[in-house]
């Protein structure tokens, strides 16, 4: 079963770093090689790729995101996740500076991946292809429609539902944007960036609370044998990692929990165990993983089809290299590590 092509890629998750420039770093978090970072009382925590401060949105694009998208071309589902406590820079790797404002000098992964998606069906004469987005907001365990002014007030519903193109998971009534080039896409992403701004709640702490999704779907339609199939690109700038760590010192009290950031956390570690099993040739070690708590969240339940499967997914924790920030970053470097 290892023999077939597309087993040796599933489940594979790739975890990176990228530290937030600032003008006074504090040492231990310079003290980097291209996969490491070493703490002095933490020890070493080693990754996939470390980015530095002087990295760019158009390295990172180069170093992660051009992968995903030529893999989303080669049949899968692609995935990308930014994880990181608020004001790390999640929104800024995501969707650049200012993408409401025109002053979008430092564009960010979505664009950047979106151009190169468009620039790849350009040059591709054996396939006619279709391409939507849709853009939603995961708030309090609710899933609001970023792209439909009335549908943003409701809490649309997941369902299941195999013959489903992408994977199974359909949620009912979401707004799928046909786009016919880069401009159109990022028309529909700042459309939903401004329906996320103008909400009832504050948008500082809504976004620090929220998950936002912006899911690329790409139709492949073979010129000459006619064959369809659908593969997704997600790309999630999900809520402030302080949340899961505050929400596992208050569990008991009852406290808010952001159950979606908790068990994606927890599905991605998991998954993780058991794609470094595949790797060692430990065949058997999903069943020995047991199970993958898919349904504990509408996260998880949404992005079940391109965690598993047929997809890959790649993980960018960002961190905050400032001295007050520090117990927080060794949270999101321990979850890093983990999910690697
Ligand atoms: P988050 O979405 O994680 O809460 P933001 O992306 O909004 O954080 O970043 C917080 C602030 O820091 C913003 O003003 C943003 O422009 C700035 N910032 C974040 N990362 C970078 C970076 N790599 N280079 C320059 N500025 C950054
Ligand atoms: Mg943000």
């Amino acid at each position: 079963y290892l023999s077939k092509p597309h087993q040796r890629y599933t489940g594979t998750i790739t975890v990176a770093i990228r530290i937030k420039p600032i003008t006074e770093m504090i040492p231990q978090w310079t003290a980097i090689t291209q996969d490491k970072i070493s703490h002095p009382d933490h020890g070493d925590f080693k990754f996939d790729q470390v980015f530095g401060p002087q990295c760019d949105n158009l390295n990172i694009f180069h170093q992660v995101g051009a992968d995903l998208v030529d893999k989303l071309f080669d049949g899968f589902n692609a995935t990308l996740i930014a994880y990181g406590m608020t004001g790390s820079g999640k929104t800024y790797t995501m969707l650049g500076e200012g993408i409401n404002n025109n002053i979008n000098n430092n564009i960010g992964i979505v664009e950047l991946c979106g151009s190169y998606i468009f620039d790849k069906t350009q040059i591709d004469l054996d396939n006619k292809y279709n391409i939507t987005v849709s853009y939603l907001e995961i708030y309090n365990e609710k899933i609001h429609d970023l792209l439909d002014v009335v549908k943003k007030n409701e809490d649309l519903k997941l369902r299941s539902d195999p013959a489903q193109v992408g994977g199974g998971i359909h949620v009912v009534g979401l707004t799928e944007k046909r786009c016919q080039d880069c401009n159109e896409l990022m028309k529909w992403v700042k459309m939903g960036e401004l329906s996320r701004k103008t909400g009832k709640t504050d948008y500082n702490t809504r976004s620090s609370r929220s998950h936002a999704i912006i899911q690329i779907k790409l139709i492949t339609t073979d010129s000459f044998t006619g064959n369809i199939r659908s593969n997704i690109l997600s790309l999630c700038d999900l809520a402030g990692s302080e949340r899961a760590t505050a929400q596992l010192e208050r569990r008991k009290e009852g406290a808010y929990i952001n159950k979606s950031l908790l068990a994606l956390g927890t599905v991605i570690s998991k998954l993780s165990v058991e794609s470094n099993g595949k790797d060692n040739g430990n065949v058997g070690s999903s069943s020995v993983m047991g199970h993958i708590p898919y349904r504990d969240s509408k996260l998880t339940r949404l992005l079940q089809p391109s965690l598993s499967g047929n997809s890959i997914v790649t993980t960018i924790c960002t961190i905050d290299p400032r001295r007050e920030a520090s117990a927080e970053t060794i949270n999101t470097l321990r979850f890093g590590s983990r999910a690697k």
